[in-house]
């Protein structure tokens, strides 16, 4: 069947993901942390391009940038983020902002579109001072405590001076208005590659993990390398690598068909060739969209923890750090996003779960929510190679811009 046609300007899509490539350009891909001189030009570049959709820009007090629309009829907020990760793609964040852009631009001004397209970019959702503190700000959230307690984990930097630096400091916090939104819809390219490998152009979001993380404390006995006999020592990093594998040897039995953990770090104390560890920490996270399977794993790794202190070697600690919910995709949203793909994508999509963390998710808990995957070449993110193909790039705004016409639609 061949595709419709669509009035997406695929070269005006592919010209603004390139200009804000150009705010902060490191190699093909960018470095943009939230807050830096170039993350504040992608704002500035943002709000300069929303009057062109009939759309009143702001920044408000944490650093969203909201275009309000005072057309009548029905709104759909829509967005991603500007900021990226230390040195890292150029795509991640900006591809949904600027889909958001081509479909303000397309349906605001049109007389003969129903309602209006309202885009936001939520400020740090990668998580360079704390968790979507862009958006858990907007759907009230986020406290000022919060704020108050959140610091840059690369340079140290609180979030207040951060944003006194940047001219912030003393603007109100924008919050969602109930009522006023149909819902949000945001694009990402997938950071994986289910859909390269199956030779797909659009992934239907149907969950967002939620993320467990955890700190796990090992409390042993700091003493001498040469002296201390093998059978008396009371060693914490060998107690944690031994954690480690023990998990990967039973999580299995329990875990989902999805569920993924991670060891992101190891802290050994103090840290020197000829030292008995004392004691050792490691970060550890659980991803999955069933809390229960979350909760059920906790459950194993805490009872693991209890199994190796009532040995007597080592004790362990177990902190639970942070707890995010999974959040399940509008069913509403998520057969508009199909049915635009069946026009303009010749049907080549495939509805899955995401297994990174999107701002969809907390605009989830107020609203209901959707969002689309568009392909990663060689499911590559976080990094500067990160990339997806042109035309993927402008299938994926075709499809986008669609599915707002049908969700405005009713
Ligand atoms: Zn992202």
């Amino acid at each position: 069947m061949p595709d419709h046609r669509s009035d997406v300007d695929g070269a005006r899509v592919l010209a603004d993901l390139n200009a804000l490539r150009g705010i902060g350009a490191y190699k093909t891909g960018v470095h943009r942390p939230t807050f830096s001189e170039p993350h504040m030009r992608s704002l500035e570049w943002l709000v300069q391009r929303l009057p062109e959709a009939a759309l009143v820009p702001a920044i408000d007090g944490i650093g969203n940038v909201l275009g309000s629309s005072t057309k009548p009829g029905p709104k759909l907020l829509a967005g991603s983020h500007l900021e990226s990760q230390n040195f890292a793609g150029w795509l991640d964040g900006p591809l949904g902002v600027v889909y958001a852009l081509e479909a303000a631009r397309l349906i605001n001004p049109d007389p003969n579109a129903n309602g209006a397209v309202e885009v936001a970019a939520w400020c740090d959702e990668e998580g360079h001072f704390g968790h979507f503190l862009g958006s858990r700000s907007y759907v009230g959230a986020l406290t000022d405590d919060d704020i108050d307690a959140a610091r840059d984990r690369s340079s140290g930097r609180t979030m207040r001076d951060a944003l006194r630096d940047v001219g912030l400091a003393g603007r109100s916090r924008a919050r969602a208005e109930p009522g006023r939104h149909i819902g949000y819809l945001e694009a990402h390219i997938e950071q994986g590659e289910t859909l390269e490998s199956g030779d797909l152009s659009i992934g239907v979001v149907t969950s967002i993990v939620g993320i467990w993380q955890y700190r796990i404390t090992f409390s042993g006995e700091q003493n001498h390398a040469g002296t201390t006999r093998m059978g008396v020592r009371k060693d914490a990093g060998l107690a944690l690598a031994r954690f480690c594998v023990a998990i990967d040897d039973r999580f299995p039995r329990h875990c989902g068909p999805r569920t993924v953990w991670t060891t992101g770090r190891i802290t050994l104390d103090p840290g020197a060739p000829s030292i008995i560890p004392g004691s050792a920490e490691m970060l550890f996270q659980i991803r999955d969209d069933d809390r229960d399977v979350i909760e059920r794993l906790e459950e194993l790794l805490r009872s693991m923890a209890a199994e190796v202190t009532a040995q007597g070697r080592c004790s362990v600690a177990v902190e639970r750090l942070r707890t995010g919910a999974p959040a399940m995709m509008d069913a509403a949203f998520q057969r508009a996003i199909e049915a635009a793909s069946a026009t303009f994508a010749g049907g080549r999509s495939i509805r899955m779960p995401s297994g990174a963390g999107h701002d969809a998710q907390i605009l989830a808990t107020i609203m209901p929510a959707g969002m689309l995957f568009v392909p990663s070449i060689g499911g590559i993110s976080h990094h500067w190679t990160e990339n997806t193909d042109d035309a993927d790039i402008v299938t994926g705004a075709r499809v986008f811009v669609e599915a707002c016409r049908r969700l405005l639609a009713g």
